[in-house]
C-alpha cells in the first residue's frame, strides 16, 4: 500500500487526497449486514463528509441513497445519477425558498423548525415532509459535535410536540417520516437506544409514516485505543426493537440511517511532503506543504489523525511535531513518534476521507489539493489541483 501511495504522490504531486473505493464498499456492506433483520433498510450517505461526484457514483452503484444539507449537494447527487426519490434534504436554518426548490425536484425534505414547517405546510399541504426531532440526548462528550442536547440549534424539541401536532393538524400536511441526528459520536449504544425510544414514542402521533430515520453518529477509530461504535451490537438491538415497533404501529416502515464518517473516513488518506525539518532546543518540527487550509480537523476538533512516514517506514522512531506552512498555528501532531523524517519525505495522514477535503479552503491563497480515487485497484484523478486562475476567477479588479 505504501509503495502504491508513493507512486501516486509522485504522479499527482502533493498535497493530495487519496481514497479507496474498496474500503467504502466494505463499510457500506458491513452496515447493511448489521441491519439485515430489518425488512426495509435505507442508507443515505451524508454528502457533506466527502462530496466528489466520483465518490457519489460509488454510492449510487451500491444502491445507497443520499443525505444532503444544501441544494448544491442535491444537484451534485442528481449529477452523479441519483434519483430524486433516493435523496433526503436535511438542512438546518435554510430559507423556505431553498426548501421549496428542493421539494420541486422531487427530493424528500426534512424540516427541523416550527416556523418553516408551518409556512411550508400552509403552502404545500400535499408535499410529504419528514420532521427532525431533537430528543435532547447527549451522545459523546464534546459540545461541538453533540447536537441532540438541550440548547442545540438542531431539530424540533420533543417538548414542542403539542405545538407541532397543532401545526400538522391545522395545515393538513402529510408527515411521512421522522428523524433524529443526535450528534457525531455514538459511544454508548444504550444512550442511542434511549433516544430511539423517544423517537418511537413521537412516531405514534403520526398515522402515515413511511420511514424512521435514526441519523448517524457512528464512531470510527482515529488512533490506537479509540472506541468504535459496535455496529453489529447496535444492529442486533435496534433491529429487534424496530421490528417490534412496526408491529405495534401496524405497518412495515423503512429504517433509515445517514452516515458520513463511518462510510468514508477510513477510506481516505492525505499525503503531504515535508518541506523543512526544524530542530529547536525542545522540539523537532516537521513542516509539510499544507496546513489547516487543507485539513482543519486537528485544529477544529482536536482530532488526532495517525501519521505515517511512508518514505521511511522502517526508519528509527523519533518524536516530531508535525505542523503546516501557513501563517497561523497549524499543528497536526504534537511530539508524535514517527519513523525518522527527512526533508522531501511523504507523510500519510490516516482517516482523511471524511470532513477533510470538504472543509478545505484557499487560506493564504493556496490551491486546494487534488483528489485521487483508487477503484478496482487503479488510481484515477477525480479532482485536479487548483491553479492560480482558480484563486483569481471571481475577483473583479477596479481602477484605484
Ligand atoms: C453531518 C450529518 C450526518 C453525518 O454524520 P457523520 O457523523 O459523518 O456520520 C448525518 N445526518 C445529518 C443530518 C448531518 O448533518
Amino acid at each position: 500500500m505504501s509503495q502504491q501511495l508513493l507512486n501516486i504522490a509522485k504522479e499527482y504531486g502533493s498535497p493530495l487526497y487519496v481514497y479507496d473505493s474498496e474500503k467504502i464498499i466494505a463499510q457500506y456492506n458491513r452496515l447493511s449486514k448489521a441491519f439485515n433483520k430489518v425488512k426495509s433498510l435505507r442508507l443515505n450517505y451524508a454528502v457533506k463528509a466527502l462530496s466528489n461526484i466520483s465518490i457519489l457514483k460509488v454510492f449510487n452503484a451500491l444502491g445507497s441513497g443520499l443525505d444532503t444539507v444544501s441544494i448544491q449537494e442535491v444537484h451534485l447527487g442528481l449529477k452523479a445519477g441519483f434519483k430524486p426519490e433516493n435523496i433526503i434534504f436535511t438542512p438546518n436554518g435554510v430559507s423556505l425558498e431553498e426548501i421549496e426548490n428542493v421539494a420541486k425536484l422531487g427530493v424528500q425534505i426534512n424540516i427541523d423548525n416550527l416556523s418553516i414547517l408551518e409556512q411550508f405546510g400552509t403552502k404545500h399541504p400535499n408535499d410529504p415532509v419528514c420532521i427532525r426531532i431533537n430528543p435532547h440526548v447527549m451522545a459523546g462528550g464534546n459540545t461541538n459535535i453533540s447536537v441532540g442536547h438541550i440548547d442545540s440549534k438542531f431539530g424540533i424539541s420533543i417538548h414542542q410536540i403539542p405545538l407541532l401536532l397543532r401545526i400538522v393538524e391545522n395545515t393538513g400536511m402529510n408527515i411521512n417520516g421522522i428523524h433524529m441526528h443526535t450528534g457525531s459520536d455514538i459511544l454508548d449504544i444504550d444512550v442511542f437506544l434511549y433516544a430511539s425510544e423517544i423517537l418511537f414514542e413521537t412516531a405514534k402521533n403520526f398515522k402515515d409514516l413511511q420511514f424512521i430515520d435514526f441519523g448517524s453518529g457512528f464512531k470510527v477509530p482515529y488512533k490506537t485505543g479509540d472506541i468504535e461504535t459496535n455496529i453489529e451490537e447496535l444492529g442486533d438491538k435496534l433491529s429487534k426493537r424496530f421490528n417490534e415497533f412496526c408491529k405495534e404501529y401496524g405497518k412495515e416502515l423503512t429504517l433509515a440511517f445517514e452516515p458520513g464518517k463511518f462510510l468514508v473516513s477510513e477510506a481516505g488518506v492525505f499525503l503531504a511532503k515535508v518541506n523543512v525539518v526544524k530542530q529547536t532546543t525542545s522540539t523537532v518540527f516537521a513542516q509539510i506543504d499544507s496546513g489547516f487550509n487543507h485539513l482543519i480537523r486537528p485544529m477544529l476538533y482536536g482530532s488526532q489523525h495517525e501519521i505515517i512516514n511512508i518514505s521511511n517506514p522502517k526508519g528509527r522512531e523519533r518524536f516530531y511535531s508535525v505542523v503546516g506552512y501557513i501563517c497561523e498555528t497549524d499543528t497536526f501532531a504534537n511530539n508524535r513518534r514517527i519513523n525518522e523524517i527527512n526533508e522531501g519525505d511523504i507523510l500519510c495522514f490516516k482517516n482523511a476521507g471524511a470532513y477533510c477535503f470538504t472543509m478545505a479552503s484557499n487560506y493564504n491563497s493556496r490551491y486546494r489539493p487534488a483528489e485521487v480515487l483508487i477503484h478496482k485497484g487503479e488510481a484515477h484523478l477525480i479532482r485536479k489541483r487548483e491553479t492560480f486562475e482558480d484563486i483569481t476567477r471571481n475577483q473583479i479588479e477596479i481602477a484605484v
